[in-house]
């Protein structure tokens, strides 16, 4: 027999098709006409297929008659066209296998609605509730538009390396990767003897792809790299995670206007898959998680992303009446209530802020010729606050040094990342898009927990 998934069983054209579907019963309903309705999910999709299961079927009464909540099944039968309310399709059933029970005594996932913070207790379990297939499908959704649209314009993917020896702009949120017995720490003076661990060396896990994305775009043009990053940032936020997926492109011969025209396509060639290949997972969330949610990322396709400059930005801000926390001032990093202000209240669509101060960002950043101010950009988007984080990247030899010293880095350790400037350097510029904080967005969940299968955050790495 023809196997499907609910997703196509549920489609008008399968009517008339004999088939065999797999999946986990939602609910099972029974009708005084002798017979059960089996709602199946299998993940393909949001909605069930509704299976129709006679009680002439020989093992009715035995099994089908006390399928719960939970339980796995294979179901054989033929498609019909439905005369119910929102499905196009049921499966009248010729056979139901029941493979594995699930007690509703003790199964968790019953009918009713569970709160998220529950349900992150539940990870292993948390991927069959509605929300939850919704949000994987909107990961796989996302990770494949930006695989498409950077191959589509030709940028090669390389995979970075997630053990380092470098901390690139991480000092104090980096994890340290070790082989050493915690228990005898071999010493040097008063000193860990790091010559003794694996790598004879101080390794951590990357924040970042960039130093080594930059490698390979300044021999190979236009490259990114889309992979696991970790941050030992103790901020316990609703848009932090410890373990998070970053995408990051790079591009020879490119300055920070490129870098924000390309920002700004690439995002919202997301945004319109995900409204396009996700349209039952978006009515989803805007139905059910927030309402403005289909909204929003319509309205973020039609407008033009606002470029505005620090300086301006910290001017708008402080002639703001508005009555932030924090206060603002020029030289310090922006909050994220200020970010949320500027996209959300003031301007109302995405902005792209640029040209920060210098003191307040990594070396590797082009200095301006003003001297106070590098070629960094934020993109801001509602709700979320900051999405994308990029820069053009300091292409002069001399200035790169000096800034590696201003900030007490040693140029040695970096002689690799110094012999891309000495040795035919060019302008080049990039940036780190966050995939969690991207799903945060599209879907409207309140907290990134619930945008990762399995969150890493302070005090937690169960599952
Ligand atoms: P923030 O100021 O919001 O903490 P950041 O400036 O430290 O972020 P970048 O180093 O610019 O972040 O990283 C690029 C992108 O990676 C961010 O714009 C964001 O989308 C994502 N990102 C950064 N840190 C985290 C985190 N801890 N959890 C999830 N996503 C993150
Ligand atoms: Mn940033």
């Amino acid at each position: 027999m023809e196997k499907t998934r609910v997703i196509e069983a549920r489609k008008g054209e399968s009517v008339g098709r004999t088939v065999q579907v797999e999946g986990w019963v939602r609910t099972r309903r029974d009708s005084k006409g002798g017979f059960s309705f089996l709602e199946i999910n299998d993940g393909s999709c949001l909605g069930n297929l509704q299976v129709i299961a006679d009680g002439a079927l020989e093992n009715y009464e035995s099994e089908i008659r006390h399928i719960t909540t939970g339980a796995s099944v294979i179901v054989r039968g033929e498609v019909k066209s439905s005369p119910a309310k929102g499905q196009e399709t049921e499966l009248h059933a010729s056979g139901v296998d029941l493979l594995g029970e699930a007690d509703p005594e003790t199964y968790a996932l019953q009918k009713k609605r569970h709160s998220f913070e529950f349900l992150r207790t539940l990870a292993h379990l948390r991927p069959r509730t509605n929300t939850f297939g919704a949000i994987a499908r909107m990961r796989n959704c996302v990770s494949r538009s930006i695989h498409d649209f950077f191959q589509e314009k030709g940028f090669l993917y390389v995979h970075t390396p997630i053990i380092t020896a470098s901390d690139c702009e991480g000092a104090g949120e980096l994890f340290r990767v070790t082989s050493l017995d915690l228990k005898s720490i071999p010493r040097e003076k008063d000193q860990v003897d790091f010559s003794q661990d694996f790598f004879e060396r101080p390794t951590f896990l990357t924040v970042s792809g960039q130093l080594e994305a930059e490698i390979f775009a300044c021999a190979l043009g236009k490259v990114y790299t889309f992979g696991p990053t970790f941050r030992a940032e103790n901020s316990n936020t609703s848009r932090h995670l410890a373990e998070f997926w970053m995408v990051e492109p790079e591009m020879a011969f490119c300055d920070l206007e490129d870098n924000m025209e390309l920002a700004e396509a690439f995002l919202k060639r997301i945004f319109r898959d995900a409204l396009e290949k996700c349209e039952e997972d978006m009515q989803f969330f805007a139905g059910r998680i927030e309402k403005s949610a289909i909204e929003t990322l319509e309205a973020v396709l039609q407008a033009e992303f606002l470029q505005l400059s620090y300086t301006e930005a910290v001017d708008v801000l402080e002639k703001s009446n508005h009555n932030f926390e924090f206060p603002v001032s020029w030289g310090h990093d922006l909050q994220s209530e200020h970010e949320r202000y500027l996209t959300e209240e003031k301007f109302k669509r995405p902005v792209i802020l640029y040209d920060y101060p210098k003191t307040i960002k990594p070396f590797y950043m082009r200095v301006n010729d003003d001297d106070r101010t590098v070629r960094a950009m934020d993109v801001l988007v509602p709700r979320v606050g900051e999405i994308i984080g990029g820069s053009q990247r300091e292409e002069r030899l001399d200035v790169l040094r000096d800034r590696m010293l201003d900030q007490d880095l040693n140029p040695d350790e970096y002689w690799w990342y110094l012999e891309l400037r000495r040795y035919g350097t060019v302008p080049h510029a990039g940036f780190g898009l966050g995939l969690e904080r991207t799903v945060q967005f599209i879907t409207g969940m309140a907290n990134i927990r619930d945008c990762i299968p399995f969150p890493r955050t302070p005090g937690n790495a169960d599952f």
